[in-house]
């Protein structure tokens, strides 16, 4: 469904990002991990365009868009790019000010400009899946931060994007909100939404991710299906990785 190639991106002069590919299917689930300072959020940053990269393509291969990003992107390039990829955030990002309802809604009506009975059904539909039917009037300081982060993935769900980008959507939380959130984002895989997400959940990686992408210094390590992956990884900076993160894998996270 995308191709990404050779995404680099550099802030004064240190090179956080040195060339980073990706393809990524249809329904596939992506999990990127490594360590602390790698890259990961900028390149999530970068393929929304929150960042603009310094190089590298970006290419929906049914050609309907493509980006060079050694040019300037213009602002038409970059809402049909904005339109097809949502984020969801580590601090989850809600306006504090608006109902959980009003945040679900605010993409498609205000952004996308959508009949606003219509988006309020949908609205209501997504609260729905992900729990949250009876806190649509709450406001976000009124919800534990489990169901602030379950609200942005349902406002991240409302534009119908063709991908969405995660990042460490649980690390922001307590550990007793961890597992609803992960269960939502196992509900969506297996509906078959596509999603690049950067974890430090491994057994969640493990269990729900098609594909690992490990990256460490601002390259991709190591690339594998999630099963090879866990069970063989290749290389040795791979290995340590694992070695150090075994002892925080999850045992469980059924709610
Ligand atoms: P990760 O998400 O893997 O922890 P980040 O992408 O957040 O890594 O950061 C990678 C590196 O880029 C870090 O050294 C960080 O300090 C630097 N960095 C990230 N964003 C900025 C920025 N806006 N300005 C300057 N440096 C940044
Ligand atoms: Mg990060």
């Amino acid at each position: 469904m995308l191709e990404i190639k050779n995404i680099h991106k550099h802030f004064k002069g240190n090179e956080v990002l040195k060339g980073i590919d990706l393809t990524i299917q249809k329904g596939e689930v992506v999990a990127i991990l490594g360590p602390s300072g790698s890259g990961k959020t900028t390149f999530l940053r970068c393929l929304n365009l929150l960042e603009q990269p310094d190089q590298g393509t970006l290419r929906f291969t049914d050609g309907s868009l493509e980006l060079d990003f050694s040019h300037k992107i213009s602002k038409k390039q970059e809402l049909q790019l904005r339109r097809r990829s949502s984020m969801v955030f580590q601090q989850y990002n809600l306006f504090p000010h608006r109902t959980a309802l009003e945040n679900v809604m605010e993409g498609p009506l205000i952004v996308q400009k959508k009949n606003a009975e219509q988006t309020k059904q949908q609205a209501m539909a997504l609260l729905a899946k992900v729990g949250l039917q009876d806190k649509a009037q709450l406001f976000p300081s009124q919800l534990s931060g489990g169901q602030q982060q379950r609200v942005g993935i349902a406002r991240a769900l409302a534009v119908q994007p063709d991908l969405i980008l995660l990042d460490e959507p649980t690390s922001a939380l307590d550990p007793e909100w961890v597992g609803e959130v992960l269960q939502v984002l196992k509900l969506l895989a297996a509906e078959g939404w596509t999603m690049i997400i950067v974890t430090h959940e491994m057994q969640f990686a493990r269990d729900v991710a098609d594909r690992v992408v490990f990256m460490a210094d601002g390259v991709v390590v190591e690339t594998n299906y999630a099963k090879d992956f866990f069970e063989r990884p290749q290389q040795e900076r791979t290995k340590q990785f694992l070695m150090q993160t075994k002892a925080v894998v999850l045992e469980d996270y059924s709610i």
